[in-house]
């Protein structure tokens, strides 16, 4: 986690390089069910409480639609239901299990602190 100048804690999605081995020791650590094997179709709704989401256009989708895999030969990570485990732990826990080393720092998905609890409380359906 970095810190900036004006004290905002900033933090990034975790993503899976093509390091894989496919060992799966990271996906049933993950609090978000983020976390899917390669060729696997991901779901909002899996691990979560989000039942339908709204799009930034109005309209609403059911969370239980399938959706296509992000990588097909490794593991990967669907960046808008990792949290970087804010909440949950004190540190990512696929970095932490993962016996290569795999799983890091995504440039391409960076938000504070603040965004990732308010993630947090959005798949969970928790009052903020
Ligand atoms: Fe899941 Fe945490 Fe890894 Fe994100 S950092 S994918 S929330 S285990
Ligand atoms: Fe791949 Fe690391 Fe997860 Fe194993 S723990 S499946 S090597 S990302």
């Amino acid at each position: 986690m970095l810190l900036c100048r004006n004290k905002i804690a900033i933090t990034m999605a975790i993503i899976i390089t093509s390091e894989c081995i496919n060992c799966n020791a990271c996906e049933p650590e993950c609090p978000n069910n983020a976390i899917y094997e390669g060729g696997a179709s991901w779901r909002f709704s899996d691990g979560t409480k989000l039942t339908e989401i709204e799009l930034e256009d109005g309209t609403r989708m059911d969370g239980s639609l399938a959706n296509d895999p992000i990588s097909n030969d490794v593991y990967y990570i669907v960046p808008s239901k990792c949290t970087e485990c804010i909440g949950f732990h004190e540190e990512p826990q696929c970095a932490s299990v993962c016996p290569v080393d795999c799983c890091v720092p995504d440039p391409d998905n960076v938000e504070d602190q603040e965004t990732l609890l308010a993630k947090k409380a959005w798949l969970h359906a928790e009052l903020v």
